[in-house]
């Protein structure tokens, strides 16, 4: 039996490699889908699925009630107003975690995350911003939003085809969609193939599905969006060098710069930003 993309459903797919899991003792499938370019693994048990996220979710030392304003999301907030040219009047974020990037857009702007995580969905709540605590399909919303984002969010679903119809139609006409994903199309991901080490993106089961650019655009453009900006960074939410007070900092401080520089146009690194606006 052919076995379905996740992504877009066809069965022109093929195994292109096996992959170990960092999480578990098992080694996965990495399918390639020939109709839409996009790369998945295949995880039936959702038993692994839950004591996975059960297990990631015992590092809790991120939790902190204290908010303070910081250059990432303070970035991604400028990126954001300038290409609404506007003023922002409601933020819908998905997969919000502590509800950091919404504190960053004053209490005048309607700010509403979704969390899974109950721990993290509290603080958001604690903290004045209002929370669904549900998966993203589940949820009936009353209201569409001028800025929607997911950000490190869709290599993580089961069922990304309902979560991206709701996603996008969750946004108002001339609104924005915010997406992070990790993506195989980088030197990053090339470079590490040929010298045979695996790309630490390749999680399974924690990440399931590598949505290809031009998935992602055709998917979008179907349902009415247009391309406005996208760029490559190595990092974003996730410094590598977090544990090393010096390290960290400098780190982070030359990939902020990078950040902003025309290279970040070249797909050398993994992590992809798109924005997109609905027409
Ligand atoms: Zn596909």
């Amino acid at each position: 039996m052919k076995t379905q993309c996740r992504i877009c459903q066809s069965e022109d797919t093929l195994v292109i490699k096996q992959i170990q899991s960092p999480h578990f003792n098992k080694t996965f499938d990495l399918y390639n889908c020939r109709q839409c370019t996009s790369r998945f693994f295949i995880e039936k048990d959702k038993k692994i699925l839950s004591e996975l996220y059960e297990k990631l979710a015992v590092n809790t030392a991120y939790i902190n009630l204290e908010f303070k304003l910081n250059p990432y999301w303070s970035h991604q907030k400028e990126i954001i107003t300038k290409l609404y040219r506007g003023r922002i009047k409601s933020v819908l974020d998905v997969g919000c975690r502590t509800g950091d990037f919404l504190m960053h857009f004053d209490t005048n702007t309607i700010r509403e995350g979704v969390e899974l995580s109950k721990q993290q969905a509290e603080v958001t709540n604690k903290r004045g911003v209002k929370v669904y605590q549900d998966f993203l399909e589940n949820i009936e919303f009353s209201r569409t939003y001028d800025v929607v984002s997911a950000y490190a969010i869709l290599e993580h679903l089961v069922d990304p085809e309902a979560f991206l119809k709701k996603l996008n139609s969750l946004v108002e006409k001339k609104g924005l969609l915010v997406i992070l994903i990790p993506t195989f199309q980088c030197f990053k991901e090339k470079i590490l193939n040929i010298l045979n080490v695996q790309w630490h993106m390749y999680s399974p089961p924690e990440h399931l599905n590598f949505y290809s650019k031009k998935f992602l655009d055709d998917y979008l453009t179907k349902n009415g969006f247009v391309l406005v900006k996208r760029y490559y960074s190595s990092g974003g939410i996730f410094n590598p060098f977090k544990k090393f007070p010096l390290l960290g900092k400098v780190f982070g401080k030359i990939m902020f710069y990078y950040d902003q520089t025309p290279a970040n146009k070249v797909p050398i690194f993994d992590h992809l930003y798109c924005y997109y606006k609905k027409l």
